[in-house]
């Protein structure tokens, strides 16, 4: 397969229109069988659920050039599954989670020339999503959806080498202690943008949101969770209702215990022992790890030992770890990549 024409470690993390992707209906109480298009408009009722009342959620997850040339996803079964979980918190129907891996690698399959080739840095982004497509006037969920998945190649997270990053305690919530923090859907963005705004125009990088509840505890930013390094060594990470359940980050406690003998533990993290760590690092599916060198409390700054210049000693070791696994220069544990043939 010849691959397209792409400058590939120049590409920045935008919207690049692929070939393919694939498309499925439910209407009637049931899902149709989907079909694979070179048509990338969506053509909705002006009265959508979606427009009307924010009935969507999404994933993100990448496939990878493996450096033995195969083409891989990364644990597509926990994306189809924490999907399925959205779905059901916005009552709306589930697609089948066997068929969404198979939507996956079908979709990554039809656009195997964007697949980014190994070493460049690159990776394609997938991106499922659905939404409530029938007009919904009166507060309630659709009865129509549409399940969709586009791919699109993503430059290098980290161009010009790694920056560690500077963020701060935001006085916005990002997630009510019971309400919708923990599934992957767009309402939690729409309100995290003036937030995010507000942060940039002020110099800072990203917010770390506290528990909306007794604003004590760390919950994450508005797109990755934490990880804490302590001064021990051990691999710390927030424990919250409201936290969205990160496939890296629960990637990455197996990598530490397991490849790397680290201790870990997921429990409750007060923003006043923040100071205390070695070592911080915030961790999605797009840079799987980047680490802050300083968090800012209202003027108050936390500077973390490992610096502004380079991830900690043992962040990087994760990152490594990970990586090294998601590009087949280590052996992953079972089911993790998901081969595309
Ligand atoms: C997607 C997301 C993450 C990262 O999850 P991954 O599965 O690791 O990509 C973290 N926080 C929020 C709010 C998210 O939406």
């Amino acid at each position: 397969m010849e691959k397209k024409n792409i400058d590939w470690s120049n590409l920045g993390f935008g919207y690049v229109k692929t070939d393919y992707r694939f498309v499925s209906d439910f209407k009637d109480g049931k899902w149709d069988e989907g079909r694979m298009t070179e048509d990338d408009k969506v053509v909705i009722s002006e009265c959508a659920g979606v427009l009307q009342y924010a009935q969507t959620v999404f994933e993100g997850m990448k496939a990878y050039t493996t450096q033995d040339g195969r083409i891989v996803t990364f644990r597509p079964d926990l994306n189809a599954s924490r999907m399925a979980d959205s779905a059901r918190r916005l009552e709306m129907p589930v697609f089948p989670e066997d068929r969404f891996i198979q939507a996956v690698v079908d979709t990554v399959k039809a656009n195997a020339a964007y697949v980014p080739p190994y070493g460049s840095g690159a990776t394609l982004y997938i991106r499922p999503y659905m939404f409530g497509s029938n007009p919904v006037i009166g507060v309630k969920p659709a009865d129509e959806y549409q399940f969709r998945i586009f791919v699109t190649p993503v430059g290098p997270y980290f161009k010009g080498g790694v920056k560690p990053l500077t963020i701060r305690v935001s006085d916005f919530d990002r997630a009510a202690p019971h309400g919708t923090g923990h599934i992957k859907a767009g309402l939690n963005y729409a309100m995290s943008l003036h937030a995010i705004m507000d942060a940039h125009n002020q110099g800072f990088d990203e917010n770390m949101y506290l528990d909306a509840g007794t604003r004590t505890k760390v919950e994450e930013t508005g797109g990755a969770n934490f990880l804490f390094i302590t001064k021990e060594g051990k691999v710390v990470t927030p424990k919250s209702n409201s936290i969205l359940p990160s496939i890296t980050r629960r990637s990455l406690m197996y990598v530490a215990k397991e490849y790397l003998g680290l201790e870990v533990e997921e429990r409750e993290v007060y923003l006043e022992e923040v100071k205390d760590f070695a070592e911080c690092g915030l961790c999605g599916t797009a840079a799987v790890i980047s680490p802050v060198g300083k968090i800012v409390d209202h003027g108050k700054e936390i500077c973390f030992p490992s610096g502004m210049e380079a991830m900690g000693p043992v962040t990087q070791k994760l990152y490594d770890t990970l990586t090294g696994i998601q590009m087949g220069r280590l052996e992953a544990p079972e089911g993790w990549l998901k081969v595309i043939e």
